[in-house]
């Protein structure tokens, strides 16, 4: 299926490798022009090449920490004038710190809360005024399973990630008038860089394999193994799309059936 994304312009953050890079990469081998993000350098300029060699597309890099203000405000007004607009938005960051309501400390849900919650705000508001003025545009926030299940030992996520989910709600009916789409997906395992970290250690501390650790998670999920990056970035490119026009205000759940809820 065509997404009809050629020549459209697409911000994608905290892109330089994982869940952003792959939605980067998925909409840029659609044709997409697109602009990544992300806080070091090196790793933004090896996601860059990266880009360029598998999608051949016109890629701006961009250093910036979405959490800063400042930093959000000066990636958006290069994007826009590098390539004259912004018509689809991937919100995405870094996760917020793993652990439990005892183990955590209030400083530690101050920064869950820029990364988490604060990023939304900034990137929406420095975007939507473009979006309003070229006649619509769509934005995706990227969040997680634990919207719909919380999930233990991963309390500022269980707790954060919802405000996200009210604050797209919001915005979708907000917005809807100017034709702006605003959607949220929720990713259940899916293999990064980071997840493989994870198993890596998992390994090491078990003796045992990285597909050994991978199957042991994925017992409880339907379709039995994780989601590859790649399958993530698809459906996030589709719902980003003209092709998903008629979609907004929704939460799509991409979990191979993890998460039990009815709704
Ligand atoms: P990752 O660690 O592989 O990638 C994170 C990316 O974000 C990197 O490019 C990093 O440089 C960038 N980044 C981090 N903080 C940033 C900041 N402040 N400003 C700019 N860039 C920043 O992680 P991932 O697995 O791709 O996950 C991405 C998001 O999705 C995280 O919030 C994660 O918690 C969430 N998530 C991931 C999974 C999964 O299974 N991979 C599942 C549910 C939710």
């Amino acid at each position: 299926m065509d997404l009809e994304l050629k020549d459209k312009v697409a911000l994608v953050t905290a892109a330089s490798r994982g869940l952003g890079y792959a939605t980067a990469q998925a909409l840029a081998r659609e044709g997409a022009r697109v602009a990544i993000c992300a806080r070091k350098e090196d790793a933004l300029r090896e996601a860059t090449q990266r880009l360029l060699v598998e999608t051949h597309a016109d890629v701006l890099p961009v250093i910036a920490d979405v959490t800063k203000q400042a930093d959000v405000e000066r990636l958006v007004k290069t994007t826009r004038e590098h390539f004259g607009s912004i018509d689809m938005l991937f919100i995405n960051a870094g996760g917020p710190r793993p652990g439990n309501f005892s183990n955590l400390r209030p400083a530690d849900w101050e920064s869950a809360t820029q990364l988490t919650i604060q990023s939304v705000v900034w990137l929406a508001y420095a975007v939507v005024p473009i979006m309003r003025e070229k006649g619509g545009g769509s934005i995706l926030a990227n969040t997680s399973v634990t919207v719909r299940m919380p999930l233990d030992g991963l309390t500022l996520s269980n707790s954060l990630r919802l405000a996200v989910v009210g604050m797209v709600k919001s915005l979708s009916v907000e917005l809807g008038a100017d034709n702006i789409r605003i959607n949220a997906i929720a990713p259940g395992w899916t293999r990064t860089e980071r997840v493989d970290e994870i198993l890596r250690a998992r390994a090491e501390h078990n003796v045992s394999t990285l597909e050994e650790e991978a199957a042991k998670i994925t017992t409880d999920v339907p379709l039995r193994r994780m989601a590859s990056s790649e399958e993530f970035g698809r459906i996030a490119a589709f719902l980003l799309s003209p092709i998903a026009s008629y979609i907004t205000g929704i939460t799509l759940v991409v979990d191979g059936g993890m998460s039990k809820a009815l709704m």
